[in-house]
């Protein structure tokens, strides 16, 4: 069994609704997008991972040649919209222009076509499901933006690959790795839960999936792998999310990435629907 590997390529301030770091912002925040994902690109070889990268449209456009590396090293492209906005905060017409833009901006530094979305920050909840017919007229095929967690999608999402169905076509929704804790659902592929959890327990949770024909999703930032991260003021929740043990990530990410296969989602995605 290969389990998916993923990374949101975006840059440390790309967080959505935080004054200080909106998009007017941006060009004057020092940029530290490379070199983490340099390591991360490095990494990933040595451990002969290949994976999806939802990449920025905004991105893409500052660090073409960045992009053109991870494409280069035989990662899988996809799309994180264009300038980081929640898919819940938008019009279905904003959104689908947002990810328009993006996929514009992929295909200016060689992409060849992109049929992969993860939304930012998993807004793709019970908020916003119409984003899902949005992206099947845009010509995706596969998404990875619901989260089955609370706060930021739900406990009742699906925790498999699945097909949802819209008015303007079929797209496969495939969730990221979560595990039962605390008695909750909470996040054991990505963010806090990946970051606090041991290499052991993760694996652990990783071979109980498998067991169950399944294969495991884990997402990481390049700003969750910076060892010396800019420090800004969030509120607490975000606080968490973005600054919680990111001690040692960097070891206990490769880790994991040593002791399981790991491959991109789209052929994943494409067997689990039989398209
Ligand atoms: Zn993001």
């Amino acid at each position: 069994m290969t389990n998916i590997f993923t990374v949101d390529l975006e840059d440390w301030f790309h967080v959505c609704g935080v004054n200080a770091l909106s998009r007017e912002q941006w060009g004057r925040l020092p940029s530290r997008v490379e070199a983490t994902t340099r390591w991360l690109l490095d990494t990933l070889d040595e451990s002969g991972v290949h994976a999806t990268f939802f990449v920025l449209g905004w991105i893409a456009e500052q660090h073409p040649e960045l992009v053109s590396a991870v494409r280069s090293a035989g990662h899988e492209i996809g799309s994180h919209g264009h300038e980081h906005l929640r898919a819940y905060d938008l019009s279905p017409e904003a959104f689908a222009r947002d990810v328009r833009r993006s996929v514009a901006a992929l295909k200016a530094v060689g992409v060849p076509s992109v049929t992969a979305f993860r939304a930012p920050e998993w807004s793709i909840n019970d908020r916003s499901l119409w984003a899902l017919g949005s992206l099947a007229a845009e010509g995706f095929g596969v998404d990875a933006s619901m989260a089955p967690v609370r706060l930021v999608g739900s406990p009742a999402f699906p925790r498999h690959p699945h097909v949802r169905q819209t008015a303007s076509g079929n797209i496969t929704e495939v969730p990221p790795l979560v595990a039962d804790r605390f008695g909750q659902s909470m996040p054991m592929g990505w963010g806090w839960g990946l970051r606090m959890s041991s290499p052991g327990r993760v694996l652990r949770r990783i071979e109980e999936v498998n067991r169950a024909g399944l294969a495991a999703v884990l997402t990481v930032h390049p700003w969750e792998l910076d060892v010396d991260p800019p420090r800004v003021r969030l509120p607490a929740a975000l606080h968490f999310a973005h600054y919680f043990r990111l001690d040692g990530f960097r070891n206990r990410l490769r880790s994991i990435l040593t002791s399981s296969p790991f491959g991109p989602m789209g052929p994943y995605a494409a067997a689990q629907t039989g398209g």
